[in-house]
């Protein structure tokens, strides 16, 4: 029998179905210490150096709650629009972890922290509100490294734990299962990770692992109304792996069912070397884990007060940046979600604006043009550049002002991101300053008319383009350096 578990799907998806998503999205929180103990947080240190009785699951060690990490729950669950639970509990997971050396996790279960928000994501065309189901919080595991050629566990000679980790404030961020396409699952992404980064409470790095997704999908015809049975993927790590291991994954479920076949409830990885997911094992029922509360840990009461000052203290975020774009800076809808949509890139206009606010759109156009191609080339973030805001702000002023023209200032901006210098230093360097003084352009341009009769009885006899030819010799003679708009004035007064 041909076994079609593993094969491609379709090259076109099949219009028929439609794709149901549903997204668990972990986030490491940036708090100094662990969740239950005084260890520090940093990622890369020696193996096992950050670690104490209560991490590595000692018996007769007790936890204790991180009071910032709670904070920073609920900080992310509000701005998920979502409803706080006043009496928020701790349970205890049971499962063998191998990379957790108290063989339960501590996460919650009935009682979490968060329910029913929603975050609104955009695609070009529409809005689309995904529904939140619950935040709740957790520790993260530690690492198990396999030791053998290709760092997998199967191969491996033998695998060796650090704890390091072991313990990391963790929230979990569950969608409803309502989103509809690998697209939009990208986007929900893109997007919370924005939100995330915003308030501050996790670097969101995906490749350090501080922000993963695991994928719940599903297929079903059309005008069916009962989700049809689901796989997970597991550890998604990229806003490119998502996508695509979705893709890859509904087109497996619809080659399983047009062939007769039934998809099987299971917990699957992508791979991304051959572009395709394989599985992990059947996936467990919630009730194995034998949830529990956990009799070591309090439950935490959350009063008016205490929700008031956390709501007090959340930053303004991306949808409200962005109308403050459009209001305050005149922006087009497209620009101001751009940058909006971008935290890094938000963060860094605005210190430009900090140095020179006359010309948001100017540096917007920056931003948006030369600048990301020249990131995009690079694959490196506007944090990774060598531009300096300052830098960028006074290349706009010095266009603004007339002391180089668009095109010299292009040239100009490929150096200051070569090399990360001030543009005035490159500008006197190279001799680049804009000719504005009308002395000398008035000399250039009298010899320009003189040598171009043609172009000028063309212009008399009313064809208006035949200037731009003398235009064009006095910016050759001046090498690009004369004040354009000025050349055309001084040319039409002279031959007019
Ligand atoms: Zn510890």
């Amino acid at each position: 029998m041909k076994n079609l578990d593993d094969k491609d799907g379709p090259d076109q998806p099949d219009k028929r179905f439609e794709t149901i998503i549903g997204l668990e999205t972990h986030v490491e929180l940036s708090t100094q210490t662990k969740m239950f103990c005084g260890c520090r947080l940093s990622f890369g240190e020696k193996p096992n150096s950050n670690t104490c009785p209560v991490c590595l699951g000692h018996p007769g060690s007790l936890p204790v709650v991180n009071k910032k990490a709670v904070e920073y729950a609920m900080k992310i669950a509000l701005a998920l629009n979502c409803r706080i639970n006043k009496r928020t509990i701790f349970h205890r997971k049971n499962y063998f972890y191998p990379d957790m050396s108290k063989n339960y996790q501590i996460s919650q279960h009935d009682l979490p922290i968060g329910i029913g928000g929603y975050v609104e994501i955009n695609m070009g065309s529409h809005t689309r509100r995904i529904g939140i189901t619950r935040v709740h919080m957790e520790e993260d595991a530690g690492k198990l490294v396999h030791s053998g050629a290709t760092g997998r566990i199967s191969g491996a000679d033998y695998s060796i734990g650090d704890f390091n980790r072991a313990g990391t404030p963790l929230i979990e961020i569950v969608t409803e299962p309502e989103i509809k396409s690998p697209l939009e699952a990208k986007q929900y992404m893109i997007t919370l990770r924005n939100i995330l980064l915003y308030l501050g409470v996790s670097d969101c790095n995906m490749e350090e692992g501080s922000l993963r997704c695991d994928a719940n999908v599903s297929v079903r015809l059309k005008d069916s109304d009962r989700l049809g049975t689901r796989t997970e993927i597991k550890n998604l790590n990229s806003f490119k792996f998502i996508q695509k291991a979705l893709e890859y994954e509904a087109s497996r479920h619809i080659s399983l069912i047009n062939s007769g076949k039934k998809v099987i409830k299971q917990t699957r990885h992508y791979d991304d070397k051959t572009q395709s997911t394989k599985v992990l094992r059947s996936k467990e029922e919630a009730h194995d884990y034998r949830y529990f509360p956990d009799p070591d840990l309090v439950p935490i009461d959350i009063d008016d007060c205490w929700i008031k000052k956390i709501k007090d203290s959340i930053p303004e975020l991306p949808n409200q940046k962005e109308k403050r774009y459009k209001d305050k800076f005149g922006l087009s809808d497209y620009d101001s979600s751009l940058l909006s949509g971008d935290f890094e890139i938000s963060d860094y206009f605005e210190k430009t604006l900090e140095t020179y606010n006359a010309n948001p759109k100017g540096i917007c156009n920056w931003l948006m043009g030369d600048f990301s191609a020249f990131l995009n080339k690079d694959q490196i973030s506007i944090k990774e550049s060598r531009i300096k805001p300052e830098h960028l702000a006074r290349l706009v002023r010095l266009i603004d002002e007339g002391k180089i023209s668009s095109n010299t200032a292009k040239s100009v901006f490929k150096e200051m991101y070569a090399k990360g210098s001030d543009p005035d230093d490159i500008i006197k360097e190279k001799g680049l300053e804009q000719i504005s003084d009308k002395g000398e352009l008035e000399a250039i341009v009298e010899e320009a008319v003189k040598n171009n009769p043609d172009a000028v009885s063309q212009y008399k006899a009313g064809k208006v383009k035949a200037i731009g030819f003398i235009v064009g010799q006095v910016m050759q003679k001046t090498k690009g350096k004369a004040n354009p708009a000025l050349v055309n004035e001084i040319i039409i007064k002279k031959i007019s």
